[in-house]
Formats: C-alpha cells, structure tokens, sequence
C-alpha cells in the first residue's frame, strides 16, 4: 500500500501538493481535517499511523452530534507532510483548492504512544476504530466504523458521546470561517456554491 496509489495519481511537476514521502517517527499521532473544493466541496478526514496519514473523504464533513452518522470514503494514503499543505491544486487530479479546516494529535480511545499505534492499525484492519481528538474544532471520543455490505471503502465517522459532544444540529460549513481562504476563492472565482451558506457575495450586479 504506502504511497504508491497517492504518487501515481499526481504529477508533482505541476501540484504544489507534498511529494510521497514516508514519516519516521511516530511518538504522538496527528490528525487533520481539510476542507477541499473540487469538483464538489468535501472534507478530508486523514489520521496518521505506520508514516502516513490514513485518510477519508467525508462530503458532509464531520459532525460534533452523536446522532450523526456521516459518511466516510476511505482513499488512498497521503504523505504524512500533507496535514500541512493547504492551497490550490491546479489541473488534475483534485484540482481545486484545500484548506486546513482543524488539526491537532489524536490517540487510541483506550491507550497512548506505542500501544495505541498499534491498537489503532488493529482497528483499521477489523473495521473499527476508536480514537480521541484533541483538535480546535473536534474534541473528544470518535469512531470510524466500517460499513459491511456495501461499497469496499465506506465506512462511518460517528461523534461518541461524551463532555463535547453536542446535541443541536452541526454543521461543519458553519464551523467555517466566512473569510477561510476557499470561501475567499470561491468569492473571486464567482462560483455558486452548492452547500447552503450565508456568505454573500458582493457582486456589481453582473453575472
Ligand atoms: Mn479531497
């Protein structure tokens, strides 16, 4: 596995994104979240483990409700640098824009350091994980959940509850700065969104 899928994909004379790299070191995990615009807007859930970062494609992007089950495509894995990368990808594969919408480490539900690697890649093969983030936005107990039965990469992310959960509607567009650099971009670029937002557009009435 590793990263050949992730190289052969992109052509790095031309994406600024992170060449396929693999991370030595493992002492504390990270996690992030980017929020990409491509074709469709989607959020991108990667968790590092074994030097990359395994990573989902979520297009309703997390939820902090546990009565939310969100789904989540497992896709191939990225470098673990790409938790920094955030811009625009040009014509491609991916082409859009990416930003870093949370970040932070992460940890097995149940224990840390070594251990919890290697729970962690445990439950990535049964289909079950277990984990704790400590991000901006995300915090708390999580599951990815695979699902059985259906598509060979769906599986679920779902808010455990806990101190943080909450138990109004989330939104994660909400959760999202109205000045983030895609919402910027999107501004420029005029292009309508398809997620409902409140964001206006200035416009000098032409179309
Ligand atoms: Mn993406």
């Amino acid at each position: 596995m590793s990263l050949v899928k992730y190289a052969a994909k992109r052509n790095f004379k031309v994406t600024p994104e992170p060449t396929a790299v693999l991370k030595k070191d493992s002492a504390k995990l990270s996690f992030v979240v980017q929020r990409h615009k491509a074709s469709h807007l989607h959020y991108d859930f990667r968790l590092e483990m074994d030097g990359v970062l395994k990573s989902w494609a979520v297009p309703k992007g997390p939820s902090m409700n546990p009565g939310d089950k969100r789904l989540a495509m497992m896709v191939e894995d990225h470098p673990y640098s790409y938790k920094d990368f955030n811009g625009v990808i040009p014509a491609g594969y991916g082409a859009g824009i990416v930003e870093i919408w949370d970040d932070g480490k992460y940890t097995d539900i149940n224990s840390s350091g070594k251990d919890a690697e290697k729970k962690l890649k445990a439950g990535l093969k049964s289909g079950s994980l277990k984990f704790i983030l400590y991000g901006k936005k995300l915090k708390g107990e999580f599951a990815l959940v695979k699902l059985k039965g259906k598509q060979e990469n769906a599986w679920l992310l779902i808010k455990h509850k806990d101190e943080y959960a909450v138990s109004k509607a989330y939104d994660s567009e909400k959760e999202t700065a109205k000045t983030s650099p895609i919402n910027k971009w999107l501004a420029a670029n005029k292009q309508p969104e398809k997620k409902n937002s409140t964001r206006q557009v200035k416009s000098a009435g032409k179309n």
